[in-house]
């Protein structure tokens, strides 16, 4: 049944391992599955995902650059946020094809700024699983928070690189630590 489905929530959420999940799911039920991902170099745990989708499921990896037509039942596309606008139409125009597209991706960034198309892409969905991480407090985090603090640039912040540059933090302690607490 066609559909979008939207996987999103802080980093260390475990985003991808929900992805990694559904495509198991999928690919028992031998739906035709293609793997997407953003022209960039992905963090390591994202390509030791990869490699897993790759090996688990025998799935192409595929690199993103443009709308492309696709022959496939199911198609996952991982790091969304980091597609340009044209990753709105284009997940509906699948949809409109038949086929089911699960989009995973951060919903927000270290500033706790909406990520890219992530926030549309949930507006258009069928479905949204917003993941939380667990934050150093124990609390449920819904953000991540930069360890070095923030930068002033504007505009998103992008979130690559090294994993222990970040940690995901829940409100409370995300406020104290603007506020130059510990
Ligand atoms: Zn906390």
């Amino acid at each position: 049944m066609a559909r979008i489905e939207v996987i999103s929530g802080p980093m260390f959420s475990g985003k991808t391992t929900e992805l990694v999940r559904r495509l198991e799911r999928y690919s028992l039920a031998n739906k035709k599955v293609v793997y997407f991902k953003p022209p960039l170099d992905l963090r390591t745990e994202g390509k030791v995902m990869i490699a897993s989708v790759r090996q688990t499921f025998g799935i192409e990896v595929l690199t993103l650059y443009q709308p492309v037509g696709i022959d496939a039942d199911v198609v996952a596309i991982d790091e969304a946020q980091f597609f340009p606008d044209w990753i709105i139409d284009y997940c509906q125009s699948l949809r409109d094809q038949g086929k089911i597209v699960i989009v995973c991706g951060l919903d927000m960034d270290a500033r706790r700024l909406p990520f890219g198309s992530l926030g549309n892409l949930m507006a258009i969905a069928d479905s949204v699983s917003k993941l939380t991480a667990v934050c150093a407090c124990g609390q449920d985090a819904v953000f991540t928070w930069l360890k070095d603090g923030l930068p002033q640039q504007e505009g998103n912040l992008i979130l690559l690189g090294s994993q222990e540059k970040y940690e995901p933090c829940c409100g409370e302690c995300y406020n104290r630590k603007m506020a130059g607490g510990i």
